[in-house]
């Protein structure tokens, strides 16, 4: 090759290899052609072009991409081939064609050509594997985009002000799994890309939506194609076979509209929101499509908030058992108590209504109440053994327990590691609402009794009373919610005063103890006495007492009652 040739074409291929290694920007695919065409000029060749197969099944078969390199528009025959394989075992070939009259490649213009041809290799190569692995992180199998493009979108978006006027929706469809059955696999499969495709074309350029799994997706659109996509995910009709068949789909969803100049600080952020107010959605109370609002936040925080401080709490022991006297109605004698959770935390004395329901959404509620039973237990072995007057003390116990069939043994095997006799516990419950719970709650109820464990029904009055309940279980004590109790100024043929009486009638026929809660005022007090009432409980009295104070009441063994 002449000097002058030789010059040029270092010249170009100094130019190509510059623009193929530029990464993180978009190719300057135009004056790579022209490098090209004026190389393949050089060499005498007519075209060249590349293939990429994703795997070498793929390369055997002929099933991969190709591109044309360049072409000077004449026909030829192949003259060079090459191959390239990468560690994901994609392959990438590149070939270049001559016109079968041009004058074969000499050994130096070969090698050159060759040189010519890896540096091209090697861009198409990494674009193609960029590609693919852009595929493989945010799209799944069936070709849904992915949570984890979701989350880019969001980040992306993270400045003050990116997402106003956006919406950000999470939404199941409803009773996907009775389509699946309807349609076939293969039916459910195209419901759920048609509903999506639908979706991401509703969507276009102002959002995003991604699969989560299943039939469970998320979405961001434009506050103006809201109503749009809500109609569609409220009922839509969606092709369910190739021959034209259509099911009707709809969804349960959750929505947050982002406030303007709301800051992303964590996509988890706006995740959590959509899902706390999907899973009201899915309760179906509010409608299957609800608004998240940020009361609904502050308490799925609170929740999780205690969760997550309830094991190191109770390992600390924060948790205290305090005492509620209950009292003879006729002689004030202290016949009994009520054993009240209190959580001592960071110097202050949490009620149990800001943590016993948020433990009660887990099983860790279960775990509280073994751990107070196992106090009080400790305590009752303390007085025995001190020759107090010890009386026998209730224990709540959630529902939760209700389905663990070891329930009964692991709270004998509590009260006996103690020595503490079975009759100084009683264990309270409260009523249930579905027949499964009150067959079980009859079968753990039953147990007690045959181990002389007592058991009262809490809250009498409060949920769905059954008298069917009272009738079937054979409890031993029926407690009287305060909602039942007349107040002071309330007059005898009150709605609320001719229940009372009328319960605690039905309690006392029915052989069961009874005993009212909330007792206040001494009126109170005189209307369960002239009710025939046995036991009252209540801020007359004491209000619930750290063990220290109780233990002085049980020394004091009854209180003076007022005069009435
Ligand atoms: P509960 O079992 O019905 O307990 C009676 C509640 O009424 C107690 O509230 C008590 O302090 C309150 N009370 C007692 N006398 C009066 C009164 O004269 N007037 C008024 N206004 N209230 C009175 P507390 O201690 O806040 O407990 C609330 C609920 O938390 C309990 O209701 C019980 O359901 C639950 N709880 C407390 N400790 C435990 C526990 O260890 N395990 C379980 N599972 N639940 C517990
Ligand atoms: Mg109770
Ligand atoms: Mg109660």
């Amino acid at each position: 090759m002449e000097a002058n040739k030789e010059l040029q074409f270092y010249k170009l291929l100094e130019q190509l290899v510059a623009l193929t290694q530029i990464v993180n920007e978009e190719p300057e695919t135009e004056k790579i052609e022209s490098l090209l065409c004026e190389l393949s000029g050089m060499f005498r060749l007519s075209m060249g072009e590349s293939h990429f197969y994703r795997d070498p099944q793929n390369e055997k078969n002929g099933i991969g991409e190709t591109s044309i390199c360049f072409d000077n528009g004449k026909t030829g025959v192949p003259i060079h081939t090459v191959r390239f394989v990468t560690r994901l075992m994609s392959i990438t070939t590149m070939t270049v064609y001559m016109e079968e009259d041009e004058a074969p490649l000499t050994e130096d213009e070969m090698y050159k050509v060759d040189i010519i041809m890896r540096t091209l290799l090697a861009f198409v190569s990494r674009n193609k594997l960029q590609t693919l692995a852009e595929e493989l992180a945010f799209y799944d199998d069936p070709g849904f985009r992915n949570v984890r493009s979701f989350f880019r979108y969001l980040s992306w978006n993270s400045q003050p002000g990116d997402l106003s006027n956006k919406v950000a929706i999470n939404y199941n469809l409803r009773h996907f799994a009775l389509l699946n059955e309807e349609y076939g696999r293969v039916g459910g499969d195209l419901i759920l890309r048609n509903h999506y495709r639908h979706l991401e074309s509703l969507i276009g350029n102002n959002g995003a939506i991604a699969r989560l799994g299943g039939d469970a997706f998320v979405c961001i659109c434009d506050q103006t194609d809201l109503p749009e996509v809500l109609d569609y995910l409220n009922d839509a009709t969606v092709l369910a076979s190739q021959d034209g068949k259509t099911a009707h789909v709809s969804s349960y969803a959750g929505v947050f509209q982002i406030p303007d100049g709301y800051t992303v600080r964590n996509p988890g952020d706006i995740m959590n929101k959509i899902m706390n107010a999907y899973q009201l959605a899915k309760i179906g109370v509010q409608g299957n499509i609800v608004f998240f609002s940020d009361m609904m936040m502050s308490a799925r925080e609170k929740t999780s908030r205690v969760l997550k401080m309830f094991p190191a709490a109770l390992k600390k022991g924060e948790f205290h058992v305090f005492y509620q006297p209950k009292v003879n109605v006729e002689t004030g004698e202290i016949c009994g108590a009520e054993a009240l959770c209190r959580w001592f935390h960071e110097g202050k004395i949490v009620p149990p209504i800001e943590f016993i329901p948020a433990l009660e959404e887990t099983n860790d509620i279960c775990k509280l109440d073994f751990y107070m039973l196992d106090k009080v237990c400790e305590h009752i072995r303390k007085w025995l053994d001190e020759k107090k007057h010890a009386v026998r003390i209730s224990v709540n116990l959630s529902r939760r327990h209700m389905i663990d069939p070891e329930l009964v043994k692991t709270l004998i095997d509590i009260i006996d590691s103690h020595n503490v006799p079975h009759e100084y516990i009683e264990i309270e419950l409260t009523e249930t609402t579905t027949d499964v719970q009150f067959k079980d709650l009859k079968r753990v109820v039953q147990a007690l009794q045959s181990s002389d464990i007592c058991t009262s029904v809490d809250d009498f009055g409060m949920g769905y009373s059954s008298l069917n309940l009272i009738r079937v279980v054979p409890w031993n004590v029926l407690k009287v919610d305060k909602i039942f109790l007349p107040l002071d100024e309330e007059s005898a043929d009150s709605i609320r005063s001719v229940m009372f009486k009328y319960v605690i009638a039905m309690a006392k026929n029915i052989g069961l103890e009874c005993i009212v809660e909330g007792v206040e005022t001494p009126a109170q007090l005189k209307l369960l006495r002239e009710n025939g009432c046995d036991e009252a409980q209540g801020y007359l009295f004491d209000k619930p007492l750290p063990i220290e104070e109780f233990e002085k009441r049980l020394d004091m063994m009854k209180y003076e009652l007022p005069d009435m």
